[in-house]
């Protein structure tokens, strides 16, 4: 089985990683645990093919750099779409908003300001359909709760009942 190798020491331990696109990664501590590396991999073998497996199902690997003439060519196709996506889904809460945009900023799927203008990662059109709809659950629930406490995970689950698995498999898209 082919792996890559990676030190970073503030790991205290061996430890494996499967990323979206199926590869291995191992992280060392530091180089004096190299030794152990291709048991450890042997060892876990089962493991592996078990989380690749579940990458496939989440989809095909999407490039999620983007640069500006990506967004510029995405972005008015991306605001129908998400647009589209807060209409429908917001039915079920009926919450006022006073603006919908998208933006090409990283590190950020969504937004929701106290004004209530709702704001979308265009990349969104990028990633699987059922992801979207937690981003845009989770952005309209902040229309009514502000924080991430118990009464606003509520208001996502009314949505997405599998919220928390849907919130996990987002995690795999780094933005
Ligand atoms: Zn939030």
């Amino acid at each position: 089985m082919e792996y890559e190798v990676k030190e970073n020491a503030r790991s205290r331990r061996v430890k494996l990683s499967v990323e979206i696109d199926g590869r291995v990664i191992v992280t060392v501590p530091s180089r004096k645990f190299l030794f152990l590396v291709p048991k450890f991999v042997a060892d876990h073998e089962e493991w592996i093919e078990l989380q690749r497996t579940k990458m496939q199902k989440i989809g095909p690997i999407v490039d999620l750099n983007g640069s500006a003439a990506d967004f510029k060519k995405h972005k008015k196709i991306a605001l129908e779409f998400l647009t589209k996506k807060v209409f429908e889904m917001n039915r079920l809460y009926n919450f006022s908003f006073t603006k919908i945009s998208v933006r090409s900023s990283k590190g950020r799927w969504g937004s929701c300001s106290s004004d209530g203008a709702l704001s979308f990662n265009y990349r969104l059109i990028k990633i699987p359909v059922e992801l979207v709809e937690y981003v845009v659950a989770h952005e309209i629930a902040h229309l009514a709760e502000h924080n991430h406490g118990p009464r606003f995970w509520a208001l996502v689950e009314r949505a997405i009942p599998d919220y928390k698995k849907r919130r996990q498999a987002l995690r795999k898209f780094i933005l």
